[in-house]
C-alpha cells in the first residue's frame, strides 16, 4: 500500500491498493458513501466505484467554486445529467425542460427518460410566462435548463427561473457549462442543482471528459447514491487533471471572454456575416438581463456566413490555425458548423459556432477573417 499524494489521498487521509482505498476509521467520509460500501474493520476500506481520495478533492474545490454544500464528478457530462435525472425522477414524474438545451441531453429525455415512463415537456424557458404557464399545465417535478443555451446562446434567466420553481416546489436543475461559475453561479438566484460538463472551459485544455452536479446535501447525495449503482464515477488520474486546470479558470474564463467580444464585434462589421450571436453585442436581445447577472460574455460566439452552408464549408476547407471540429472552452479557438451540423442543432444554413480560446485576439480576428473567404 502507497499513499497517493497526486490523487488528493494526503488531504482525504486515504491510503490506496489498486481500486480498493481505505481511510483511518475517524477520517470523514463524504456524506454519500453506501455505507455497504464501508468495512467495519480499522481502517475502513471501500470500493472506487462508490468514490475516492481524487475525485473528493475535485468535488470538494468545484463545491467551494459554486458556493454550494457539495458536489460528485461523473465520467462526463452526459453521465451527470442522466445520473442526476435517474436520482430525482420516477415513472408517471413530469420532467419540464427548455428547448434551448443541448440536443444530445434532450435526446436523452425524449428517447430514454419517455421510453421509462417519465413525461418530458419542452418549454421556452427564456420566456417566465410561457414557463409559468407550462408549469401550470403539466405540474412538473423538476425543471431543467442551461442559462445560456447550446448552441443558440439563448439566456434563460436564474433568478426568474428559480422564483417560479420555488414558488411550485419543483427542483429547479441548470446545466452552466457555457459559462462555467467564474461568470455565473445560479445556485446563488436559488437554483436547486447546478450541473456542468467539464469537458468544457472548466478543464480548458480539450484532454479531459468529466462532469459535475453541485447543490445541497440532500439533492446530491442521492445523486451519487445512483453513481454507486450505475457506474461512471470519474477515473483518479482525471479528477487530478481537472483539479489543475480548476486552478486557472478565472483566468482563462476572463480572458476568453474579452478576447470572444472582440472577435464578436470585429465578425458584426463584416460583410461575408450575415449576423452574429454575443451576449454583449448591442442587439442581443437578453442583454440587459445578461449583464445583471453574468461577470462577462463567455467563451462562445455564434453566425451565419452570409454564402451559407457553401461558404461554412470553404471556412471548413480553409482552415488553418483555427480547427473545425466539436466542442467549445478549449485553450486554442476552434470553430464548428457546416450541413450536418445544422441538421443536429437544428440551425438555419451558415451557422457557425466559434470557441474563442487564448491565443491572441488580434491574431483570433486576422485568422478567422482569412478562413471566410470570398464570402460568395
Ligand atoms: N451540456 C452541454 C451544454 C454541452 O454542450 C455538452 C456537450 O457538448 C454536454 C452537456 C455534455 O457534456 P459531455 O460531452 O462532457 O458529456
Amino acid at each position: 500500500m502507497t499513499k497517493n499524494a497526486k490523487s488528493g489521498s494526503e488531504e482525504h487521509g486515504a491510503i490506496e491498493c489498486g481500486n480498493v482505498f481505505s481511510v483511518a476509521d475517524d477520517h470523514p467520509l463524504p456524506g454519500y458513501l453506501p455505507p455497504e460500501d464501508i468495512g467495519s474493520d480499522t481502517p475502513r476500506v471501500f470500493y472506487a466505484r462508490a468514490g475516492h481520495p481524487a475525485v473528493w478533492a475535485l468535488e470538494s474545490t468545484l463545491a467551494a467554486l459554486e458556493g454550494a454544500e457539495t458536489a460528485v464528478c461523473a465520467a462526463s457530462g452526459m453521465s451527470v445529467i442522466s445520473q442526476t435525472m435517474f436520482a430525482l425522477l420516477s415513472a408517471g414524474d413530469t420532467l419540464l425542460y427548455s428547448r434551448w438545451a443541448y440536443p444530445n441531453t434532450v435526446d436523452f429525455f425524449e428517447q430514454h427518460l419517455a421510453r421509462l415512463g417519465v413525461r418530458v415537456v419542452a418549454t421556452d424557458s427564456s420566456d417566465p410566462i410561457c414557463v409559468a404557464r407550462d408549469m401550470e399545465a403539466c405540474r412538473p417535478k423538476v425543471f431543467f435548463f442551461e442559462p445560456l443555451g447550446n448552441p443558440s446562446l439563448t439566456f434563460s434567466n436564474p433568478a426568474d427561473i428559480a422564483q417560479l420553481c420555488t414558488a411550485s416546489g419543483i427542483i429547479s436543475v441548470a446545466d452552466n457549462s457555457l459559462l462555467s461559475p467564474a461568470l455565473l453561479r445560479p445556485l446563488e438566484a436559488g437554483i436547486d442543482i447546478v450541473l456542468h460538463s467539464l469537458t468544457k472551459i472548466i478543464s480548458g485544455c480539450g484532454e479531459a471528459m468529466a462532469g459535475v452536479a453541485t447543490g445541497r446535501a440532500e439533492l446530491i447525495n442521492p445523486i451519487a447514491r445512483v453513481r454507486w449503482s450505475m457506474g461512471g464515477v470519474l477515473a483518479p488520474q482525471v479528477a487530478s487533471k481537472v483539479a489543475e486546470s480548476v486552478k486557472t479558470l478565472p483566468l482563462r474564463a476572463a480572458r476568453a471572454s474579452a478576447s470572444a467580444l472582440r472577435v464578436a464585434q470585429a465578425l458584426s462589421t463584416d460583410h461575408r456575416v450575415a449576423r452574429v450571436v454575443y451576449p454583449l453585442l448591442p442587439d442581443y436581445p437578453w442583454r440587459d438581463e445578461f449583464c445583471m447577472a453574468c461577470e462577462a460574455g463567455g467563451s462562445v460566439v455564434t453566425f451565419f456566413h452570409a454564402a451559407g452552408t457553401a461558404g461554412v464549408q470553404e471556412m471548413a476547407r480553409r482552415a488553418g490555425a483555427i480547427r473545425f471540429g466539436p466542442g467549445f472552452g478549449k485553450s486554442v479557438t476552434t470553430c464548428n458548423g457546416g450541413a450536418a451540423m445544422e441538421r443536429y442543432y437544428g440551425q438555419p444554413p451558415g451557422f457557425v459556432r466559434v470557441s474563442v480560446g487564448l491565443e491572441d485576439a488580434d491574431e483570433i480576428i486576422a485568422e478567422l477573417g482569412r478562413t471566410l473567404g470570398s464570402g460568395v
